[in-house]
């Protein structure tokens, strides 16, 4: 409720708006801005985990360089030794303690594919009768009479995933006397350990694929040696294009539905992919707290505007407060009007003074309505209505000066017959000339009514009634014998006066007001166009006996 009634207020109001504004411009820069910076963002930690993967495929393609030169050296210098036979060459390998920790078993096959010497990391011997003459790796040295890098295979010794480096022996005359195989295990190799703190985050990884997509490195072993492609369900489309030769960022979904950023790398020799995945959540954390910082920073922004706006709105809005608080206390009479009359230049000056204007001309307005309802308006003398105030007032004036209450009521002598012969339009005329002679015919002093119809009265203003009050009543009665000119004819209106007046401590108004009346008649009764004085016996206050 209370919220309700402060936003029924102009203030309020403005208030609100101003907050809503700065809240909706804090929320769009910081919406902008923060798009902006997490799209740089993100192209930066693209950016880095692509040199970082480029780094480390780097790392590998010299690491394998490193195997092949040292297989070669050994495979050199098997070839210099004289008639290198198995057990010298079984000799050889055992006394090469720093090669073999390059692989995790070295063997030697002869021309035929059988195993001539062999030795594991630790230096025990490798056993067994097997034929490699069916090893793709084996033929195609053979064949090329170079060192090679093999697919993936099942090692027929161990059983375990594994990957061979292999380098010819070469005879004399150039032909193949054996092949040496290098051999680095894919299940928890040595070889790809070497860039394991090169995981992102917490929970990303680094694999590697084969060019034609076979796993050769996978935090889930389970996955090794499957082919992308064959595995169940789709593969993740970013690997697909790194496949088909891209390389390098992007946003995507690794093969367990974690959004993630995802890199790939292809590597010099092998051409394997190098790829990794770095979920969101761990990579954007950074730009997802520097948002909801900013949020809640535009959010205080906005308030602190809201409020600093709200005091200062207070501020400018206070005249318009002060203007309302003079309007009401104008209304309840309380203050005048000059409350309005602002001399500020602004708005609310011009408003203050547009009231002060208008609250003029209302005053000005009432006091016409006030004389209206006070004045009669066929003749422009005061109406019946005053004549009850002017009475009290005369009586307390004379009660202060201990003077007399003279009162005359008139009434126009057979005025019907002038409505009836010559129209109403020609009364209104005749009472008009009656007001005017009237007025002429009494002093300033004296004050001059119409009651009603024909009838008048005066309330005379003297020291003394008993000299002058009869002259002024005869005054009056002859001032209308003279004829009355209206619309080119020669009118006749008489008056009948009854006078009344009483001492102050004898006076009563309305027992003066009755007497005048009943003298009246009396007036009409002996003839009329004459005024007749009301005995004082009338004016005495009537015993409590008879009330
Ligand atoms: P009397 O001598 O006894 O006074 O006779 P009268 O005809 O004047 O009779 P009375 O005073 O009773 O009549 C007053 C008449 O004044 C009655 C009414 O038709 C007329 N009258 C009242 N008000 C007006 C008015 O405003 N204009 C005009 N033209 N006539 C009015
Ligand atoms: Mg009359």
């Amino acid at each position: 409720m209370k919220i309700l009634s402060t936003l029924a207020s102009l203030r309020g109001r403005l208030t609100f708006i101003l907050i809503m504004l700065v809240l909706s411009a804090c929320a769009l820069v910081a919406g902008i801005a923060l798009s902006v910076v997490e799209q740089e963002g993100r192209a930066s930690i693209g950016a880095q985990q692509f040199s970082l993967l480029s780094a480390a495929a780097e790392h590998l393609a010299a690491d394998i360089d490193n195997k092949q030169i040292l297989l070669g050296m050994l495979a050199e210098s098997m070839a210099g030794a004289d008639k290198p036979d198995g057990a010298r060459m079984q000799g050889m390998l055992e006394r090469h303690g720093a090669l073999r920790t390059e692989f995790d078993s070295i063997i030697v096959l002869d021309r035929a594919g059988r195993l001539a010497a062999g030795v594991l990391r630790e230096g025990r011997p490798v056993f067994g009768d097997q034929r490699f003459d069916d090893r793709h790796y084996f033929k195609a040295t053979l064949a090329q009479r170079k060192s090679i890098v093999s697919e993936p295979v099942i090692s027929k010794v161990s059983g375990k995933p594994l990957i061979l480096i292999t380098a010819p022996v070469l005879g004399a005359g150039g032909e193949v006397l054996y092949v040496l195989g290098g051999s680095i295990r894919l299940d928890h190799s040595s070889f790809f350990a070497k860039i394991r703190n090169l995981n992102p985050g917490d929970s990303g990884y680094l694999f590697a694929l084969t060019a034609d997509g076979m796993i050769l490195h996978h935090p889930n072993t389970t996955r090794l040696l499957r082919n992308v492609r064959s595995e169940a369900g789709a593969p993740v489309p970013s690997t697909l294009k790194a496949l088909g030769g891209w390389e390098g960022w992007t946003l995507g979904s690794s093969k367990n539905g974690t959004r993630a950023v995802l890199t790939y790398k292809r590597m010099r020799g092998t051409g394997w992919i190098l790829g990794s995945v770095y979920p969101s959540a761990e990579a954007f954390r950074g730009i997802h707290i520097a948002r909801e910082t900013a949020w809640v920073d535009a959010a205080v922004v906005a308030l602190l505007v809201g409020l600093a706006g709200w005091y200062l709105l207070r501020l400018v809005l206070n005249p318009l407060h002060l203007l309302r608080q003079a309007v009401e206390e104008v209304e309840l009479g309380q203050r005048d009007i000059d409350a309005f009359d602002l001399k500020r230049s602004d708005e609310i000056g011009a408003l203050s003074r547009a009231f002060h204007s208008l609250s003029l001309k209302r005053r000005a307005a009432e006091a016409q309505l006030a004389r209206m309802a006070l004045t009669d308006a066929l003749t422009g003398l005061r109406n019946r209505r005053s004549l009850d105030e002017a009475l009290r007032a005369a009586y307390e004036r004379v009660k202060r000066t201990r003077g007399t209450l003279s009162v005359a009521f008139l009434d126009i002598d057979h005025f019907k017959r002038i409505n009836d012969t010559w129209g109403h339009e020609a009364g209104d005329m005749v009472l008009q000339e009656f007001a005017r002679r009237l007025l002429k015919s009494v002093r300033a002093t004296d004050a001059v009514f119409r009651l009603a119809g024909d009838e008048f009265v005066i309330i005379f203003e003297f020291a003394d009634p008993a000299h002058g009050l009869d002259v002024a009543a005869a005054k009056v009665v002859q001032a209308m014998q003279a004829p009355f000119e209206i619309g080119g004819r020669s009118l006749s209106a008489t008056t009948s006066m009854g006078v009344a007046a009483a001492h102050w401590s004898e006076a009563d108004p309305k027992r003066i007001m009755l007497a005048a009346d009943e003298a009246l008649y009396a007036a009409k009764r002996a003839g009329r166009n004459r005024y007749h004085l009301a005995s004082p016996d009338v004016l005495v206050p009537e015993p409590a006996a008879r009330r």
